[in-house]
C-alpha cells in the first residue's frame, strides 16, 4: 500500500468553520462551506481559480443537484441555489419553529435523495434531528434525539448507512433499505476517546473505509469495514472537520479545517488553520450523487 502523503495546505481559504467539501465531477470544480458565514467556495484545483458565493444564511451542507444548480442544507431549512448570483429559493423550511438550531452536515444517495441533519447552535440539547429530502421536495425526519448531527455515508454496496452525532463520541452503522430510504438497528461501528478530539464529517472511499475528521483532535482517521481503524494522520490544526476525494481520478483527498473556538495562543501556534488542504493517501474515492438523481 501508498504511504499517506503529508497534508499540504493547497488554499489559504480563511474559513471559520470551513466544512462540507465536495467535488463537483461536472465541473472539476470542489465546494465547500464556511458554515456561519454563509459562504459557498468553489475551488477549480486545475486553474487555480476561487470563488465565494454568499447564501445570507449559515449553510451546513451542500450538494450539486441533476439539474445543475446547487441544494443547501441552510439555518432555516432546504434551499436550491442559483450558482451564478447566490440567489436562494426554498424548497422546505426545516425546524424554523428552533431558532436555537441550523442545519448542518449531509450528503446525497444514490437515489439522489439528500440526507442533512441538524444542530443545536449552543451544542447541548438533543433538539436535532437527521432529515431525508427527496427529489421530489418532500421532508421526512428520519433519526431525531441528534445533538450535533454531522457526517453520513453509505457503504458501497448501499446496505449500511454511517452516522456521526458529534456528541456521542461514535460513529455509528445502521442497516439501510435503499428502496424505501429507510434505516434500523443503528449500533456503534467505532468509538473515540475524548482525547483524540470529537467525530466530525465523514466519507466512505471505494474500498468501503470510512473517513472521519476529527475536531479538536487534529487527524484523519481512516476505519476499515470492521470498524477497526487502519490509518490515522496528523495535520498542523487541530480543527479538522471533513474530506472528499477529488481530481480527475477521486485520488486526491481535500480537507477541510476551522479556526472557530481557538483562542490567540492556539490561533498563533496554527496559522494554517482554516486552510483547505490535499494529500495523495493512495485510495480512491467515489463520485459523489447529485441530489434529484
Ligand atoms: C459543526 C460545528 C461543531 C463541530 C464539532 C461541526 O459539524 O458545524 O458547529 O462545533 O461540528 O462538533
Ligand atoms: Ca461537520
Amino acid at each position: 500500500m501508498t504511504a499517506p502523503s503529508t497534508p499540504e495546505l493547497v488554499l489559504d481559504a480563511g474559513t471559520e468553520l470551513g466544512e462540507g467539501p465536495i467535488w463537483d465531477a461536472v465541473r472539476g470544480r470542489l465546494l465547500f462551506l464556511d458554515i456561519m458565514r454563509g459562504h459557498v467556495h468553489e475551488y477549480d484545483p486545475a486553474g487555480g481559480q476561487h470563488r465565494i458565493v454568499e447564501v445570507g444564511q449559515p449553510v451546513g451542507a451542500i450538494t450539486p443537484t441533476v439539474r445543475g444548480d446547487w441544494v443547501v442544507a441552510a439555518k432555516r431549512g432546504f434551499f436550491r441555489v442559483d450558482p451564478a448570483s447566490g440567489r436562494t429559493t426554498l424548497i422546505a423550511e426545516v425546524e424554523a419553529e428552533l431558532d436555537a438550531n441550523r442545519m448542518n452536515d449531509g450528503y446525497v444517495d444514490a437515489q439522489g435523495r439528500f440526507w442533512a441533519g441538524t444542530m443545536d447552535m449552543t451544542e447541548r440539547s438533543p433538539a436535532g434531528a437527521l432529515y431525508r429530502l427527496d427529489p421530489d421536495h418532500s421532508v421526512h425526519r428520519v433519526l431525531p434525539g441528534a445533538t450535533i448531527s454531522n457526517g453520513v455515508d453509505w457503504s458501497p454496496d448501499r446496505t449500511r448507512m454511517y452516522y456521526i452525532d458529534t456528541p456521542t463520541g461514535r460513529v455509528d452503522i445502521l442497516d439501510f433499505d435503499e428502496t424505501r430510504g429507510a434505516v434500523s438497528n443503528r449500533r456503534p461501528f467505532a468509538t473515540i476517546p475524548g482525547e483524540a478530539g470529537h467525530p466530525d464529517g465523514l466519507i466512505v472511499d471505494a474500498d468501503g473505509f470510512v473517513w472521519v475528521g476529527l475536531w479538536g483532535g487534529g487527524a484523519l482517521h481512516r476505519y476499515a469495514p470492521d470498524g477497526i481503524r487502519d490509518r490515522q494522520i496528523s495535520f498542523p490544526v487541530s480543527n479538522v472537520t471533513k474530506c472528499a476525494f477529488g481530481g480527475p481520478t477521486l485520488t486526491d483527498l481535500y480537507v477541510t479545517t476551522a479556526f472557530i473556538g481557538l483562542d490567540a495562543a492556539a490561533r498563533a501556534q496554527q496559522p494554517l488553520a482554516g486552510g483547505l488542504f490535499r494529500l495523495r493517501p493512495g485510495v480512491t474515492g467515489r463520485p459523489p450523487n447529485r441530489f434529484g438523481g
